[in-house]
């Protein structure tokens, strides 16, 4: 590994001598080059996915991994990772069974879909849905719908690689119920609503009441769809925070399938779950497609765990996190900022001023993108720096993400701010604090 690495460097120097315009302006220097080859050894050697406090005030946030898991999930993943299970194999009977068993019952009565399938994520399950309904045909959607979710779900695309041609319909302020009406024929292989997850139009603006196209696709006998994005399990009445529509919901009110993610609002492992008419189903479990995309046995533990705790609403606004940290006061969040702040101040107070402030949370991964949840955290300037300078503020992030944990804060308004709506390992992040530089010469 080391003679390896040595030999990379070297490999590196002669190029960049090679390729210099004037040879001798490139110094070797042998601290330079040992240094370069510790790091390139430690790459082999360190851990390259790790744990850092997410303080960016996003729950969900993608880079972050998205949804944490409770403790029931990650107890039944361990079990399935280090023990032969019946993932796909009945017990009562000796012979194969089927891995989505194992959340088919759940799914279908929290969602109250006649079946349901479940692949590795809901860009997965849109595909597999477009692939298996409508390939070679036209698939109808809203000009005003064509989506790009970050990291490269475009719709279009998806369409695409899904074998399916894209009709659009309507423009992208306005669309009417006749536009759908004129669109259709006989090439028209699925209707599909995709959830604008995160942004909106405003203004002069028409949308199909889902109503009208639940009877157009009736009348003309071609399935409706309606890819949700974040699938939200229970309906969250009492609190302050209204989710979209959930599953239920949408399939009560006549739509054919939806498609939703499993790490979203949901709060489980990342997956994609397609739920709605058994004989839509049928054909989509025939695909060759969802073998290649189906979920692991880890997957297949964690989601079943978290869906037995939805069994009991109480419990699940408790124990699932993604569900806690949504629903957690901003009363309590105050109290993190309480507790943290002083000891924040006892290690920084020479370098920075520290403010508890008022801030704003999202939910993240394009769940309710117009919803800011009111929270707290604590603003850090610098003394003697002109705050308003960036690039003091990006030099102050970067000192908090090369802690032993990384802690992921965001610069905003003229500060570096660490959101605590997300913060309940309090010790991990208090630890963290010992090894701030005594000195903050940038
Ligand atoms: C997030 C999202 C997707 C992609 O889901 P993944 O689970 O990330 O693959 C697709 N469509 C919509 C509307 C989404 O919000």
């Amino acid at each position: 590994m080391v003679s390896d690495s040595v030999r990379a460097v070297q490999e590196e120097f002669r190029n960049s001598m090679i390729n210099s315009e004037n040879k001798k302006s490139v110094k070797f220097k042998e601290e330079v080059f040992v240094d370069r080859v510790r790091r390139k050894v430690l790459i082999f050697t360190e851990k390259s996915l790790q744990p850092v406090l997410n303080l960016s005030g996003t729950i969900l946030h993608t880079n972050l991994g998205r949804a944490l898991l409770p403790e029931e999930a990650i107890s039944a993943m361990t079990e399935a990772a280090s023990q032969a299970v019946n993932l796909e194999y009945n017990i009562l009977e000796g012979d194969r069974g089927s891995r989505d068993k194992h959340v088919e019952e759940e799914l279908c009565r929290l969602t109250g879909a006649e079946a349901v399938t479940i692949v590795n994520n809901n860009a997965a399950a849109v595909m597999l849905v477009l692939n298996t309904l409508a390939r070679r045909k036209e698939v109808l959607v809203s000009r005003g719908e064509l989506v790009e979710i970050g990291g490269s779900f475009r719709l279009p695309d998806i369409m695409t690689s899904s074998g399916c041609k894209l009709r659009e319909v309507g423009t992208t302020n306005r669309t009417h119920f006749e536009d759908f009406e004129n669109a259709l024929s006989s090439k028209t292989g699925l209707i599909l609503k995709a959830y604008t997850s995160n942004y909106t139009i405003t203004g002069f603006t028409k949308e199909v009441k889902e109503a009208d196209i639940i009877k157009l696709s009736r009348d003309y006998n071609i399935p409706f769809v309606v890819d949700l994005g974040s699938g939200s399990l229970i309906d969250l009445k009492n609190s302050n925070v209204t989710l979209e529509p959930t599953p239920l919901k949408k399939l009560q009110s006549g739509v054919d399938l939806v498609t939703f993610s499993g790490d979203k609002l949901l709060g489980g492992p990342q997956c994609g779950i397609i739920a709605g008419r058994k004989n839509l189903i049928a054909r989509i479990n025939r695909n060759a497609m969802k073998r290649a995309m189906r979920c692991d046995k880890l997957t297949v533990a964690a989601l079943s765990a978290v869906l037995k705790i939805y069994g009991n609403p109480e419990k699940a606004v408790q124990k699932i996190p993604t569900l806690r940290l949504l629903l957690r006061s901003e009363e309590e969040i105050k109290n993190v900022v309480d507790r943290v702040l002083p000891e924040l101040r006892f290690h920084m107070e020479r370098m920075a001023t520290l403010e508890a402030v008022d801030c704003q949370s999202q939910v993240g991964s394009g769940a309710l993108p117009n919803q800011l949840l009111p929270s707290a955290g604590i603003a850090i300037r610098l003394k003697n720096k002109k705050s308003s300078n960036g690039f003091f503020l990006s030099k102050v992030s970067e000192v908090f993400r090369k802690l032993p944990i990384p802690i992921i804060g965001r610069v905003h308004d003229n500060a570096f701010i660490l959101d605590l709506r997300n913060l309940e390992n309090e010790s991990a992040f208090l630890k963290q604090l010992e090894f701030l530089p005594k000195n903050w010469d940038f």
